[in-house]
């Protein structure tokens, strides 16, 4: 079976610790050669100078292509690109476009009056700037979409504003991502869709962000999980479950995969290893 290319998912650090934490996980991933790797941005636009200082950081100590995400949440279309500049002078060209959820105390997305109205213009405004957009997608459906066939309209409109590739939400059933897969391509979209792997690092976390986020749980994943917490062996559980959703999808034509690592590199290092996917060189920082 061919081995898939890969990219990580990182978020910005919020204090020395986080940053050491972070700096740790780089440095253990950096050298399975992903592709790629990105940098969230915080809920609400939380993290914006984060971001930028992590892309650049990330840039500049290791020899990583980096994203940056951007969402249109709080901020003027003026601030929003003021970011993106920020992201091109550090040497990113690359960025994760989302509208992004409701701020803090807020039930809903409810634009800035100055700023984007939705992700379609963000889109637009980034690939007029020359940008290399990529932008969400929702296998399992996201929870504001007014059914699974709108939710893929408005994917394609966003890959006809501008974005070259979509990378999915985490999802636990390979058939689900599979269909969607097929049920976008009959659509008309021939944007690369990315699966995005989650592998769960703490059951009781991830199953409430699934609810969250619309992501199905499959009861045999979560009767498997509960056993498991008991008997203390989650992280050989989630080692298997994803490798075996990721090596699926891999024999189903998939050839790049996503990882979201919460900043925590060894469940993500130990599912590259069962892929076959081993460090190739023992230092990719840059000196
Ligand atoms: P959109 O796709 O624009 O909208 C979400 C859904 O709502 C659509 O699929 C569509 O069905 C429906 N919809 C929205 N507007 C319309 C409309 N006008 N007409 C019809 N239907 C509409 N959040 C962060 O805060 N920071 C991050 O860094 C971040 N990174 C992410 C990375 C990935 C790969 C993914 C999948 C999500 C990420 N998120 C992040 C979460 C994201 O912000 C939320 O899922 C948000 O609710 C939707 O953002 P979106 O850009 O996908 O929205």
């Amino acid at each position: 079976m061919p081995t898939p290319s890969i990219s990580f998912e990182f978020f910005p650090p919020k204090s020395l610790e986080a940053s050491f934490r972070l700096w740790d996980c780089v440095s253990t991933l950096a050298p399975l050669a992903p592709e790629w790797v990105s940098v969230t941005y915080g809920a609400g636009g939380t993290t914006r100078e984060l971001t930028r200082e992590a892309v650049a950081t990330l840039g500049k100590q290791f020899d990583l292509r980096v994203a940056g995400h951007l969402t249109c949440v709080d901020a003027s279309r003026e601030e929003t690109m003021e970011v993106a500049r920020g992201f091109r002078a550090a040497g990113v060209t690359d960025i994760v476009a989302l509208r992004g959820d409701a701020p803090k105390g807020s039930d809903r997305f409810e634009p800035h009056p100055e700023g984007f109205n939705n992700s379609l213009e963000l889109i637009a405004a980034l690939a007029a700037d020359d940008f290399n957009v990529r932008v969400g997608c929702y296998p399992d459906t996201h929870p504001e979409a007014a059914g699974a066939d709108a939710d893929i309209a408005w994917l394609k409109r966003k890959i006809d504003a501008g974005a070259s590739e979509a990378i999915s939400q985490f999802f636990f059933d390979a058939e689900t991502f599979l269909r969607f897969r097929d049920r976008c391509a009959a659509e008309g979209i021939d944007a690369p869709i990315v699966p995005g792997i989650l592998p769960i690092e703490n059951w009781k976390g991830v199953s409430k962000f699934a609810a969250a986020c619309g992501t199905t749980i499959p009861d045999d994943l979560a009767a498997a999980f509960e056993v498991a917490v008991r008997d203390g062996r989650e992280d050989l559980l989630a080692i298997a479950q994803a490798a075996e959703l990721a090596d699926t999808l891999v024999s189903e034509g998939v050839e790049h995969l996503h990882f979201y690592t919460l900043n925590k590199p060894e469940l993500t290092r130990d599912v590259c290893a069962a892929l076959g996917i081993a460090p190739r060189s023992a230092l990719s920082r840059v000196a």
